[in-house]
């Protein structure tokens, strides 16, 4: 049951869910890297494209700058700044200080930088635009409305800022001389606004499937739970005990353990004097009480009127004292419906021994209760040659 076949309360209530949310954050992350270290790949493909590029082309009719210059502007400027983004990127994900959430964010607009920069230095290339999806398609997989619109929005203008105020190279006709170079120009916003919507389609898609899958497993956690809780009273059934003490008999931690079993007194009187209901009442209550103190134990309903208290690293005086409690506040209930009611209980304690098995632990649990049942509303520890006195009167 649960992670490692460990009975343990959280695992019982979250443990399939939290899961899931943990798988999701870990795919994040890994994509995080991937995405990361995309940029630097682009970066350093672009740095070798136009070191061949400018093999190719210094000295031709093409490049009628100075060689010095085309390298300064085309090859220095350009992959200088982006390696400066690199440096931020690398710096982001290594902080202490930033969110997954602001990693993600930091990425995919440096990224942008990164693709702007680029866009500039080589708008003569038309196609080069293309780029900026790169960037938009890589932040579709974190499903987030909001940063794949941002980093779209952040690539449109970096074209319009590119095309209308810096124009780094001066042999590109400019946006607005010719209708040929403003239909150029309006025709890559349009395909990069269309490539955006159809990213938010795929987010929306991706995000019901997420949300199929999530419902899957609370229906499997639901359940899962119906088959190990009581119906009556909520907590634990007879089955979720043995699996708990199956689990930690596997386990060293069985050697910590201290089994309590406790029983109402006179129960089947309340049922025959105030009806079936009340007795169900009484069973709920107990229930809530055992509930209300469980903090070093789990309660289990192992049926009838009879409940089990599991508890885990304490010593047995720490658990007769828990029980002793649980045997007061049983004491002093009033049931608004029925307060001529009392209520008691006899608890019964066990701890395991070398030797024994989660079976004997339960035998010898219920031996002290049917000692502790002589008196009733009252605690014995089971011992092996005798019972110890350690019993509470009303
Ligand atoms: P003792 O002090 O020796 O425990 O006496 P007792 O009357 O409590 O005897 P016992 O524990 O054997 O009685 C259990 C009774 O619990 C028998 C059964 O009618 C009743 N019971 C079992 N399950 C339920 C239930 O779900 N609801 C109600 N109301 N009664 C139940
Ligand atoms: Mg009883």
């Amino acid at each position: 049951m649960g992670e490692g076949n460990r009975m343990k309360k959280e695992n019982l209530e979250t443990a399939s869910l939290t899961e899931m949310e943990k798988g999701d954050k870990r795919i994040d992350r890994d994509w995080l890297l991937l995405h990361y270290k995309t940029t630097i790949g682009v970066v350093v493909f672009a740095v070798i494209v136009e070191c061949l590029l400018s093999l190719l082309f210094v000295g031709s009719d093409l490049v009628t700058i100075p060689t010095e210059r085309y390298i300064f502007k085309y090859i220095a400027v350009p992959s200088s700044l982006n390696f400066i983004c690199i440096g931020v990127e690398t710096w982001a994900l290594r902080s202490k200080y930033l969110s997954q959430e602001q990693k993600i964010y930091t990425v995919s607009l440096v990224f942008v930088f990164i693709c702007f920069v680029l866009f500039c230095a080589h708008s003569r290339l038309t196609a080069i635009y293309y780029i900026f999806t790169g960037a938009i398609m890589l932040t579709t997989i974190y499903a987030d409305y909001w940063l794949t619109s941002i980093t779209a929005a952040m690539s449109i203008i970096s074209i319009a800022v590119s095309e209308i105020f810096i124009r780094w190279n001066p042999m590109k006709p400019y946006v607005f001389d010719s209708m040929l170079e403003f239909g150029d120009f309006l025709v890559s916003i349009l395909v990069l606004f269309a490539f955006s919507a159809a990213c938010m389609v795929v987010i929306r898609f991706e995000k019901k499937k997420n949300e199929a899958s999530y419902q899957k497993e609370i229906e499997r956690y639901e359940l899962k739970q119906s088959i190990n809780r009581d119906e009556l009273t909520g907590i634990y059934n007879r089955k979720a005990m043995h699996e708990a003490l199956g689990a930690l008999e596997e386990q060293d931690s069985f050697e910590t353990c201290i089994l309590a079993t406790a029983d109402i007194d006179y129960f089947k009187g309340i049922n025959d004097s105030w009806g079936h209901s009340a007795g169900d009442w009484c069973l709920k209550e107990f229930a809530r009480i055992l509930t209300e103190n469980e903090r070093h134990y789990t309660p289990f309903r192992y049926g009838g009127d009879e409940f089990c208290l599991l508890f885990e690293n304490v010593t047995m005086e720490e658990a007769v004292s828990i029980c002793d409690r649980i045997r007061r506040q049983v004491e002093e209930l009033s049931l608004k419906d029925h307060p001529q009611i009392k209520l008691t209980a006899s608890f019964g304690l066990a701890a395991y021994a070398p030797y024994i098995d989660a079976t004997r632990l339960f035998i010898h649990s219920d031996h002290a209760l049917y000692d502790a049942k002589k008196l009733r509303n009252s605690i014995c520890i089971y011992e092996k040659d005798r019972l110890e006195k350690s019993q509470w009167m009303k």
